[in-house]
């Protein structure tokens, strides 16, 4: 019988190969300033559609309105013809891990839907993603989305210069395993800047201390995803949409963020969330 799984992770250590191989490439200042702009533009988008999960909304509908964003707002959107693929956003419901297309199937209550969006605007891209609750959902999914939303945090914590690929994949491992959630392996995070995947490849497992040494300049795009069951994916006959292969529901989440010398900025923020970022840290040196 054909494994999905096997031949998943066959894909994963022959790009793991070919991207070790490809250099990690530092930004400038001016290259900074633009993922900036990017960023921001992209977690605008990114905060809309959040807002715009409910009961009854199709993915579709969705996919539309991130469209038209990005394209108001003067960008393109990254995903559409990306080795062909169809849609401004991955929308992936419940045991879709990621890359789900976009249907005409109303959102109902209790589902959970990840969200995973790109843009390029003036030669650099900013690459997103979250995990919404449709409704009322259970608390397992609700911890579940949480403590992924909690991983992407701590990995970006790892972020300072001479600090390690591997300790990002450990911060990640060691947290979600706390759970006993199963850690997808064949997908993983990414170098980003003009294309939306450079090197490294940054794997949600991993040895603290191992790989590649980070520096100031490097733009990662981290996005841990996590299933409540099994770590093991099959992908669907659309050639795209990843699921758990045991059926049982994934979250996801995804910034973009900058190296500098003080440590981790991440890049795809709103205008009001690096406000309230800047107000939190203030307050953090008053007391
Ligand atoms: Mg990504």
């Amino acid at each position: 019988m054909l494994n999905y799984s096997k031949i998943g992770s066959f894909f994963s250590k022959l790009s793991q190969v070919l991207l070790g191989k490809r250099m990690i490439i530092a930004k400038s200042q001016k290259d900074l300033d633009r993922m900036r702009e990017v960023g921001e533009l992209i977690a605008e988008v990114r905060e809309s559609l959040r807002g715009m999960v409910e009961i009854g909304i199709t993915s579709m509908e969705l996919n539309a309105v991130a469209d038209k964003m990005i394209r108001s707002l003067g960008a393109t959107p990254t995903f559409i013809g990306y080795h062909g693929f169809p849609y401004a956003i991955c929308a992936s419901v419940n045991d879709q891990i990621v890359h789900g297309f976009s249907n005409d199937i109303p959102l109902k209550n209790g589902d959970i839907i990840s969200l995973d969006m790109a843009a390029t605007y003036n030669g650099f891209v900013g690459d997103t993603a979250f995990t919404a609750p449709v409704g009322e959902i259970t608390d397992e999914l609700k911890q579940l989305i949480r403590v992924t939303e909690e991983c992407l945090e701590l990995a970006i914590e790892q972020c300072y210069p001479n600090k390690r690929v591997g300790d990002i994949g450990w911060a990640i491992q060691s947290h979600a395993e706390k759970y006993g959630y199963g850690i997808v392996r064949d997908y993983t995070g990414h170098g980003i800047g003009r294309a939306m995947h450079e090197a490294p490849q940054i794997a949600n497992y991993g040895r603290a201390g191992t790989r590649e040494k980070i520096r100031a300049g490097y733009c990662f795009a981290i996005e841990p995803m996590l299933n409540l069951g099994t770590h093991e994916t099959r992908t669907l006959e659309d050639k795209w949409t990843v699921v758990t292969l045991d059926g049982k529901p994934s979250a996801h989440a995804e910034h973009s963020l900058a190296i500098t010398a003080d440590g981790p900025e991440i890049l795809t923020l709103t205008k009001e969330q690096k406000a309230a970022l800047k107000n939190s840290k203030k307050e953090t040196v008053a007391a």
